[in-house]
């Protein structure tokens, strides 16, 4: 199985179609939406992880691509030098997506990783430079 994430763009004429529900049924793909924005035009952007079999994803991208979808899959990820950090939360202001986030007991950082949106927005924010990018090979 291979984990993806992208971003999709969706034209005003294609965001009533059912696009995400054909890429689970007919593609057998875990899709996992992760944000969602509708401007007001009504064009549209979803940024989700996509699983499946590698074959499954390759048809489901050409499916994509058919129905005049436009995607960007990520090439790069986001770091958290824990080690670091001093837990300042000036990377929580900017997070769009909750990614990061302060414990309220403890007043400590968390990540989560899977909802970043690598918009890379922690990385100016953070003053010491614990907030890093990463490529995928
Ligand atoms: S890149 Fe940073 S600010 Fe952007 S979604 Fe990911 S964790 Fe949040
Ligand atoms: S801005 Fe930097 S130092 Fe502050 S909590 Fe975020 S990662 Fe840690």
């Amino acid at each position: 199985m291979k984990k993806i994430k992208l971003s999709l763009r969706f034209s005003p004429h294609l965001t009533e179609k059912p696009i995400t529900y054909h890429l689970i049924k007919d593609y057998d793909l875990v899709i996992n939406i992760l944000n969602a924005e509708i401007n007001f035009n009504k064009a549209g952007k979803l940024t989700v992880e996509m699983e499946g079999t590698e074959e499954n994803i390759d048809k489901g991208l050409r499916y994509l691509e058919q129905q005049g979808v436009k995607y960007k899959i990520f090439t790069k990820t986001i770091i958290w030098e824990e080690d670091k950090c001093v837990h300042c939360g000036a990377c929580t202001a900017v997070c769009p997506s909750r990614a990061l986030k302060m414990d309220q007991k403890d007043w400590s950082l968390s990540f989560d990783k899977s909802k970043c949106l690598v918009c890379e927005l922690c990385i100016q924010a953070c003053p010491i430079n614990a907030m890093d990018m990463d490529f995928f090979l």
